[in-house]
């Protein structure tokens, strides 16, 4: 009986030690487990140490697909950082989750001050508020002013859903092709005003003349007029069939030579021509240098249409018995420079920065004044595209009552020793 009582008391306290035992086993597996990184696995007898060699295995795919998951996650982001449109991530609430680089310049936010952020409380355009409360996906035209104040950008807002009730937004910016829009609308009204008017008068002529019974010398006069406006429409559809042909056409290449003493002596002549048709015995004195001693590579034909622009247009504004210079010299870089001067009325200095725009007079009626030679308003146009096209660039001197001075310069590159 004693000795049952005394195998019972071991046994008891063998099982308590056990336990005990067991309790501290435990503690440690437990405080390893909850912090592994830190702590490092204890060494444990038959079971536990199995258990802990498992558990150490598990943790390690667990935190091999976590560190891999977190670097893809990290590529993909890296990638919608740098597309060129706006992108930015919403959760089901419309806070932000990711707003990338370009996002973040159009709006001014901070990718990472704002993430969790609300969208509408820091792009606080009415119309996007709006878009942002409604369901419909339609995309939503905006602009907005955060690179410079003074520089708008339009946008176009773009929504689409994902994932648990996110959204992703998309913002192109659409402000170069608005504008080019604009250009070709203003374009086209400038051609057909351009094309209206001298219309408008030969319909007139023509009802007069089917209507009314003129004398001979009437009808000769009236179909003199008419013979004008058909011409001012030539000049117009040529000029633009020259700006749509330097648009087209492939830049010039550096092997053509052109023969500038041959070129500027027919400018010249020309430019004598039209000086005594338009001003006859008060023809202007016109000093062309026609030998410059060297070349240029380039297209013969484009830069004939930009000397004789110039020159055109120093006969045409400078008026009777005007005085007109031009020459060809080296510049001091070795490059070549064709500058036209005259003493005519000169321009002033708000109209100078505008002159090369296509359809831009500074005067109207003085152009139209220009004994009935009336200008197009392309001719600067296509004489700047011309000089753009062979590297150079028109550079315009003039103030009122001082006269005018036209210069076009082309780089060392295009010059060709005779
Ligand atoms: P246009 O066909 O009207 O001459 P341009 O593009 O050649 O068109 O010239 C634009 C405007 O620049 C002209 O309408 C004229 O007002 C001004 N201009 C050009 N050349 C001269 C000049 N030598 N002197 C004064 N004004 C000039």
């Amino acid at each position: 009986m004693k000795l049952l009582v005394v195998l019972l008391a071991l046994l008891l306290v063998f099982c308590v030690t056990l336990l005990l035992v067991n309790r501290w086993y435990a503690r440690r597996f437990m405080r390893w487990i909850t912090d592994p990184a830190t702590n490092p696995m204890p060494e444990m007898p038959a079971a536990w140490g199995l258990a802990a060699a498992y558990t150490r295995r598990a943790l390690g795919r667990e935190q091999a697909l976590a560190n891999e998951s977190a670097a893809r996650l990290d590529t993909l982001l890296a990638a919608l950082d740098v597309l060129p449109a706006g992108i930015v991530l919403l959760d089901n609430e419309g806070r932000i989750l990711f707003c990338n680089a370009v996002a973040a310049s159009h709006f001014e936010l901070d990718p990472a001050r704002d993430r969790g952020q609300h969208i509408v409380h820091l792009v606080r355009d009415p119309a996007f508020v709006a878009w942002c409360e409604q369901v419909s996906n339609a995309p939503l035209e905006l602009t907005c002013h955060a690179d410079a104040p003074a520089k708008s950008i339009r946008l176009v807002a773009q929504r689409q859903p994902y994932g648990d009730d996110c959204s992703l937004l998309l913002f192109t910016d659409v402000t170069a092709q608005r504008q080019t829009e604009a250009m070709r609308r203003d374009f086209v009204a400038n051609v057909s005003h351009e094309i209206r008017t001298p219309l408008t008068v030969l319909a007139g002529f023509v009802e007069t003349l089917q209507s009314l019974d003129l004398s001979h010398d009437e009808q000769a006069r009236y179909l003199g007029l008419m013979a004008q406006q058909t011409v001012r429409m030539q000049s117009l559809v040529a000029d633009l069939l020259t700006l749509s042909r330097l648009e087209g056409s492939p830049l010039p290449g550096m092997n053509e030579r052109v023969n500038l003493h041959e070129l500027t002596t027919q400018c010249a002549a020309e430019a004598h021509t039209l000086s005594m048709l338009l001003y006859g015995a008060d023809a202007q004195q016109i000093e062309i240098e026609t030998a410059p001693g060297f070349d240029l590579a380039g297209s013969s034909a484009e830069l004939r249409s930009a000397m004789s622009n110039l020159l055109a247009n120093a006969v045409r504004y400078s008026g009777s018995k005007g005085k007109i210079s031009a020459r060809w010299s080296r510049e001091s870089n070795h490059g070549a420079r064709f500058e036209v001067i005259d003493n005519g009325p000169g321009i002033a200095p708000e109209h100078l920065l505008r002159l090369t725009e296509r359809f831009y007079r500074v005067d109207r009626s003085r152009t139209r004044h220009a004994q009935g030679e009336d200008g197009t308003g392309l001719g600067l146009s296509i004489t700047r595209h011309v000089t753009e096209r062979h590297g150079g660039t028109l550079q315009i001197v003039s103030a009122p009552g001082q006269g005018s001075r036209f210069m076009l310069i082309f780089p060392q590159a295009r010059v060709l020793a005779e």
